[in-house]
């Protein structure tokens, strides 16, 4: 059985709480790794590390720090299908989904390539009679990101390179699910040309995020995971005086309007609702079409294309649509939700119960399914279910439609499909979401743009990547500054406006 490790001051380390958590094939329900469990002295060493290594990081010229992007930039493209694979073995999903994982990373690193722009400061010069006033951003220290399971590479890189861009030094403590891939990005950052010491990883569970909210040291914790989670990393990281942002769960609705093309929104569904077997907190998990008889076209278009996904360990081809779940206990809380829907009523219309896959009876497969004729009250409307399950919500009108993704606790992704420019203005104009998709319905901002969610699906102000991110990582300074020349006008006592 392998033992992974830590990744602690430029060296593998093995953990020594004696406390592993099981990594699983989740294709073959196969245990194939044992991930170490890091106790709060194990993340006060690498806090030590990282805090002792980060003053000599801040002080290397910002040109130098985006070198270190540069390089890493051709190293995830020259390891794409090493990285690829160890995250497919490792999450379920497919080779070629997990090397968008990578992609959408890489994309945040060349983002910071433009670290030395972002990172200018302001300057007024001649404020007041002799007197320049300017802003500089510095970093914050030791930073820590704490990532989930579903995005293993892109998240904590979403994370890290920012950080790292802007001085900081950062411990990121990835899933305990699929730690390999971040074990392997934090090599690669040093090979890049990036100092022991700054970029460590440092696996764990609830133990170890207790001691990244409680450490002193610490000056900001980034999370992404599960909404209960974010919650309770953002009250706990904010009472101990830290700067936080949490990113939290989803319930992604698409609204179809009657005049959309009916088969471009149900592709999309296909796509957005099952892809990464609805493993993503930009998945859409609620179709709400406007009209009993767009509702009607729209189930008979899905129909025949669900039946038709192909569901596989992404070992047997780049054809497969998506893999297993994560982790059986994801399963189980999969089939548990679906159940619920059909003890409350719903119509269950593709019905994936019961899916087995030949020579993969062990694994966390869970054949597709679609309910129609979903309510408000239901628990597979209120809840994220995770997985490949699409509810379909009918609206009567566009408001109705408008109103069902505006009251949802949620508010992490939503998407209109419709030809009426007018109606998609409206739609972007009013709904009280993050990120909205028009005709796009994974609509995931690029690296320049920035990523967050409203309401329960965010717990903090600034977002992900882009111009927020180097807000997030740095701190404002501000000089004001006086050369008198001439003669000097001795004490000044009062506190005045600028002359
Ligand atoms: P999770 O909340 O179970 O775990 C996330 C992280 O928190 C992991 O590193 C885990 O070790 C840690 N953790 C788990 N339980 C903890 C506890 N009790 N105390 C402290 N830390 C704990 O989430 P997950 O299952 O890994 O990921 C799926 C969730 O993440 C979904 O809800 C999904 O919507 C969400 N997600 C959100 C975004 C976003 O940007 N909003 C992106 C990706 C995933």
């Amino acid at each position: 059985m392998q033992e992974l490790t830590h990744y602690i001051n430029g060296e593998h380390v093995k953990g020594t709480s004696g406390r592993f958590a099981d990594v699983f094939n989740p294709a073959t329900g196969e245990v194939q790794a044992k991930a170490p469990l890091a106790n709060a002295d194990e993340m006060a060493k690498a806090v030590e590390f990282a805090a002792a290594a980060q003053p000599a990081w801040a002080a290397t010229n910002p040109q130098r720090r985006a070198r270190v992007m540069m390089k890493m930039v051709s190293l995830l493209n020259r390891d794409m299908d090493k990285l690829a694979e160890a995250l497919s073995r490792e999450h379920g999903k497919t080779l070629p989904d997990a090397a968008g994982d990578v992609q959408r990373g890489l994309e945040v690193v060349e983002y910071c390539i433009g670290a030395p722009e972002l990172l200018k400061g302001d300057y007024t010069d001649g404020a007041g009679p002799g007197i320049d006033m300017y802003s500089m951003k510095q970093p914050l220290g030791v930073s820590a990101g704490i990532t989930p399971f579903n995005f293993p590479a892109m998240i904590p890189m979403w994370m890290f390179a920012p950080a790292i861009a802007c001085g900081n030094a950062f411990i990121l403590k990835p899933s305990e699910r699929d730690p390999s891939v971040p074990l392997m990005l934090a090599e690669l950052m040093e090979e890049a040309g990036l100092p022991k010491g700054i970029l460590q990883v440092v696996n764990g569970d609830k133990e170890a995020v207790d001691a990244i909210l409680d450490h002193p040291v610490i000056q900001s914790v980034g999370f992404v995971g599960s909404t209960p989670i974010a919650e309770y990393i953002y009250g706990r990281g904010c009472s101990n005086g830290k700067r936080v942002q949490c990113f939290g769960g989803a319930k992604n609705h698409m609204i179809i309007m009657p005049d959309a093309d009916m088969d471009q929104a149900a592709d999309a569904l296909i796509g957005a609702g099952y892809g990464a077997a609805g493993e993503r907190c930009m998945a859409i998990s609620v179709a709400v079409p406007v009209g009993e008889e767009t509702a009607d076209k729209l189930i008979e278009k899905l129909i025949p294309r669900i039946e038709k996904l192909k569901v596989g360990p992404y070992t047997s081809g780049n054809d497969v649509d998506y893999g297993p779940v994560v982790t059986s206990a994801a399963k189980a809380n999969i089939e548990r939700l679906v159940q619920t829907g059909v003890d409350q009523g719903a119509d269950l219309v593709v019905d994936g119960r019961g899916f087995s896959l030949q020579g993969y009876e062990d694994g966390f497969f869970v054949g597709p399914h679609l309910f129609d004729k979903v309510t408000p009250d239901m628990d597979i409307y209120k809840y994220e279910i995770f997985g490949p399950v699409l509810s379909c919500v009918r609206a009567a009108t566009y408001e109705d439609a408008l109103g069902l993704a505006m009251d949802h606790e949620m508010g992490n992704g939503t998407a209109i499909f419709t030809r009426d420019g007018d109606a998609a203005r409206d739609f972007a104009a009013r709904v009280n979401v993050g990120m909205i998709g028009i005709n796009v319905p994974i609509p995931v901002p690029l690296a320049y743009h920035t990523f967050g969610g409203w309401k329960k699906s965010v717990f903090g102000d600034l977002n992900q990547h882009g111009p927020d991110a180097f807000k997030f990582y740095t701190r404002t300074k501000t000089v004001t500054s006086r050369w008198p020349s001439g003669i000097k006008e001795g004490g000044e006592f009062n506190f005045k406006p600028m002359d």
